[in-house]
């Protein structure tokens, strides 16, 4: 089963040049429905050119993603704090909690797990891009989210002792961007945490067009490699990665999927990945 996506209909598009080196040298990688997929022939980011313009864009995250986003939060919750527990959240934090508890999740969705870090002595804040989803978290769970992007919330420098996004950066135009106005929020003791599709994962390599991330909606699919080349060049430290997810469900038997997610896990080819990252 794929991710949810939506159909691009009349979007208007813009070429692009890679968002890490610059390059303009690409050559094609995968055609999924309208959205064409690039390789940049310099440094290997795989992104799509051309790409919708951010007034369209944001378009698609409307009322029926919202719905998407409300009938699976409890799965994204779950997922979201088994990879918290995988870098052992609790006690990493432990420390920098004494001195500073705000936490950020940007496309924080319904803000399921907003409620949950509330519940354990966090002060909260969301951004969420889709009216619908930001809304119900700010009715039905009291949370303080704002509408539209980071950028348009425009934090205050040094905010947030931790900032987390999972399953954002891939949808966004220029992340190269997004990523600088994380480090120009977060504290110096701080954490950035991220989790993004692994391309280069077991399941990407298979499945290729099939891959249940290669969808419209992702404008990015990174490498381990080529978002440790971004996160370097806007500033940051890697301190630990953890990938999961080996063999697809249905594509092999049972008695084989588990033993294969193990071991993509313990060798990091997973089709999901978590970046735990500070400011260098
Ligand atoms: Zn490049």
């Amino acid at each position: 089963m794929k991710t949810y996506s939506t159909a691009p209909g009349s979007e208007r598009v813009k070429d692009i040049v890679c968002n890490i080196c610059g390059s303009a040298l690409c050559r094609e990688y995968l055609l999924i429905d309208s959205a064409r997929f690039v390789k940049c022939s310099r440094c290997g980011l795989v992104y799509q050119n051309p790409q919708p313009v951010f007034d369209d864009l944001k378009r698609r995250y409307s009322e029926e993603y919202f719905n998407y986003e409300r009938i699976n939060e409890k799965n994204f919750f779950n997922l979201m704090r088994l990879g918290l527990k995988d870098i052992d959240f609790t006690n990493l934090t432990a420390n920098i909690k004494k001195t500073g508890n705000t936490f950020l999740d940007i496309g924080c969705a319904t803000g399921m797990l907003l409620e949950s870090m509330r519940k354990e002595g966090w002060e909260v804040k969301g951004v969420e891009i889709c009216e619908g989803s930001a809304g119900y978290g700010r009715r039905m769970r009291k949370l303080d989210i704002y509408t539209g992007t980071l950028e348009e919330a425009n934090y205050d420098n040094d905010t947030f002792s931790v900032v987390h996004f999972s399953h954002l950066i891939e949808h966004l135009n220029d992340p190269e961007k997004f990523l600088r106005e994380v480090y120009r929020i977060l504290k110096a003791d701080g954490y950035a945490v991220i989790t993004t599709p692994n391309v280069n994962g077991f399941q990407a390599r298979i499945l290729r067009g099939k891959w249940r991330s290669a969808i419209p909606d992702h404008l990015y699919l990174f490498s381990k490699k080529t978002l440790y080349s971004l996160l370097k060049l806007t500033g940051f430290n890697i301190l630990k990665t953890v990938t999961w997810g080996g063999a697809a469900k249905g594509l092999v038997p049972g008695f084989i999927k588990y033993p294969v997610d193990k071991m993509a896990k313990s060798f990091g080819f997973g089709d999901v990945m978590l970046v735990l990252i500070n400011k260098g």
